[in-house]
């Protein structure tokens, strides 16, 4: 069974990604910020992707990702970034800094099992 990790500020976006990953018999972990993710992250190693938000208080899901990169002593999931249209012009900067994936929000059940599929975790 694949583990998936939500990071996302807003409770009712991870309700409601984890209700469309309903079928697929992973297993889903949450995390409100960047830096409570980095605390699921080292405790659970198993994480195959982490589905990335990218404004959230506290850590944001560009330092989130630069930060896991940037340290190989950190598992190395597959990081699907979630982006609004406003930061799209930044999506650049998280391919380059190790995003694997990108997808935009709101995002509908199809593509975001589509996009798990490109990075091999579906
Ligand atoms: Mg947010």
């Amino acid at each position: 069974m694949k583990t998936i990790l939500l990071v996302d500020d807003s409770r009712a976006v991870r309700l409601a990604t984890r209700r469309m990953l309903g079928q697929s018999n992973c297993s889903i972990l949450e995390a409100e910020d960047g830096s409570e993710a980095l605390t699921v992250l080292k405790s659970h190693p198993e994480i195959d992707a982490i589905l990335l938000d990218w404004n959230m208080p506290i850590m944001d899901g560009i330092t989130f990702l630069k930060t896991v990169r940037s340290d190989g002593h950190l598992p190395q999931p597959k990081i699907v970034m979630c982006t609004t249209e406003g930061e799209f012009s930044r999506i650049m900067d998280a391919l380059q800094s190790g995003a694997n994936e990108y997808i935009m929000k709101p995002y509908t059940q199809e593509i975001m099992l589509e996009k798990l599929q490109e990075v091999g975790v579906l």
